[in-house]
């Protein structure tokens, strides 16, 4: 095989794997190493991938229970089947990872497979799971090794009763009641995964709200209508240990205002604190630098301290641990290695909580142009008065977006919709573009749709919305 590269990509999540496509289609002679069975990384195979499977599965169950009726379409009986869903699940983590390996072959990229390590001289060790080592030199190495979960100070994670995401995407059997430490987006996604299919789910968060660094007004409201869905929620609460007792979980937390100590006895704890840089012993050897949270540093054309050395993804210091920033980082690299000018707007990057309904979120929240000292104006839109969310009934949400008082230049949007995933982009372009909300107010949005709902408020921002 061949043992020289123009550059070679460890890791194969989103960022590695799109930065191997984007180098192969500039024309260099391309590798990629992976420690994973399946190419795809945290995103195709624990991540993202799985935790929207089974989203959308328990979404249609629960309404299936809750709403069909109403709605006149009348079910005699409605069964779970746990692992016909856990299947369907693998089949979609399959059918994925393996289109990522149909793209390699397609963009004749090579697969190294097996534990990549950098030594001196750009030259990458790969040792394969018999612990074969093979040898293999770059002009350009990119480093995409992703993130793992963190956990709490004397809370160590089994997978069996106390979980990290991994786990709590592949319970065997539905938790009659789960605590969920942590209430950012993956602990509340997946809080409501098994809050609909049948568990009592108890969040406790560190901090006065969920979501932190979200718009407060749309944490609050967002907060209200999880709590409706039967979530139970402690928040401004510290957890202090987690002890097991007779296959169950003794949750021990404190209330930080009023020091009251409480315990939750439970079938699973899912530990959802946070990820962390996966930094290799490799990097800390060659003395790659790295920042205070232990993520490697990089510079504007993501290069590492070491020369033809770059890094991208979760594993950087730079910009939030998502998977479409990852990408987005994959091709700006690649262009940048070869001479272009690769670029990745921090400021406009959208991001989402694939609740229901979800919730999405692009450029800065209220509180920082606040903070910012930016005079600004608010326009919001209910759902409640649009009229497909109407026909749906699904009205829960709104569309919030801030601009400049002076430029009335968009600065920040706030969706909370069923369709709010899919709504921001909408909004993601208008930044791209510079636009002001005038643009957005007088661009036609087909009747009826929920998008509707972004044009009135962006009207709203000048005080005239139509159908509010
Ligand atoms: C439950 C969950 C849900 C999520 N949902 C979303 C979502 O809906 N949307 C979103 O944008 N983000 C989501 N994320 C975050 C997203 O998965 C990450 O931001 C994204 O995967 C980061 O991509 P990456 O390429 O930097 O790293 P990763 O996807 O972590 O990939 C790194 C890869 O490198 C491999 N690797 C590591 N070290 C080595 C080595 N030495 N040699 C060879 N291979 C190595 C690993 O095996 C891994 O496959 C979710 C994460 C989790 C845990």
């Amino acid at each position: 095989m061949e043992n020289n590269f123009d550059l070679i990509v460890i890791g194969s999540g989103p960022g590695g794997y799109v930065c191997a496509i984007r180098s192969a289609q500039l024309g260099f002679k391309t590798a990629c190493v992976e420690s994973r069975e399946t190419l795809g990384g945290t995103c195709l195979n624990i991540g993202c991938i799985p935790s929207k499977s089974l989203l959308n599965t328990s979404e249609i169950y629960h309404k299936a229970q809750k709403e069909f009726n109403n709605l006149g379409v009348e079910a005699e009986k409605i069964n779970l089947n746990l692992s016909k869903i856990m299947n369907n699940k693998k089949k979609s983590v399959l059918t994925l990872t393996k289109g990522v390996e149909f793209l390699f072959k397609k963009n004749k990229i090579v697969h190294l497979k097996g534990k990549g390590s950098i030594s001196k001289n750009n030259v990458v060790t790969v040792t394969d799971s018999m612990g074969k080592k093979n040898n293999y030199k770059a002009k350009n190495i990119v480093i995409s090794t992703g993130s793992i979960p963190t956990s709490l100070k004397g809370t160590k994670i089994d997978e069996k009763i106390i979980v990290s995401s991994t786990g709590a995407l592949s319970f065997e059997k539905i938790p009659d009641e789960l605590v969920v430490i942590g209430g950012g987006y993956i602990g509340l996604e997946l809080s409501s995964v098994w809050s609909r299919f049948g568990s009592k789910v108890h969040v406790i968060e560190f901090l006065d709200q969920i979501i932190p660094g979200m718009d407060k007004d749309v944490s609050e409201e967002f907060l209200k209508i999880l709590k409706k869905q039967g979530i139970n929620f402690s928040l401004d609460s510290k957890v202090k240990d987690v002890k097991i007792l007779n296959n169950k979980a003794i949750v021990s937390f404190i209330n930080n205002k009023n020091s009251k100590k409480e315990t939750i006895k439970c079938d699973k704890v899912l530990v959802a604190v946070g990820r962390k840089a996966n930094i290799g012993q490799d990097i800390i050897d060659l003395g790659i630098s790295l920042d205070k949270n232990n993520k490697i540093k990089v510079n504007e054309k993501f290069e590492t301290s070491i020369k033809n050395i770059y890094a991208i993804g979760d594993v950087i210091n730079k910009g939030p641990m998502l998977a479409h920033k990852a990408e987005d980082e994959g091709i700006a690299v690649s262009e940048i290695i070869a001479g272009q000018a690769g670029h990745v707007n921090y400021n406009v990057i959208p991001s989402v909580i694939y609740t229901s309904p979800e919730v999405a979120t692009v450029g800065k929240t209220e509180e920082q142009i606040k903070k910012d000292n930016i005079k600004y104006k608010v326009g919001k839109f209910p759902f409640l008065a649009n009229s497909r969310a109407r026909v749906n009934n699904d009205t829960s949400g709104f569309v919030k977006i801030i601009a400049d008082e002076k430029t009335d230049k968009v600065l920040g949007v706030s969706i909370i919709s069923s369709l709010a995933g899919t709504m921001i982009a909408e909004l993601a372009i208008a930044m791209e573009f510079g636009a002001s909300s005038e643009d957005i107010a007088r661009t036609i949005h087909a009747h009826p749709t929920h998008s509707e709902a972004v044009k009135e408020a962006a009207l709203a921002v000048d005080k005239r919305p139509i159908h509010f």
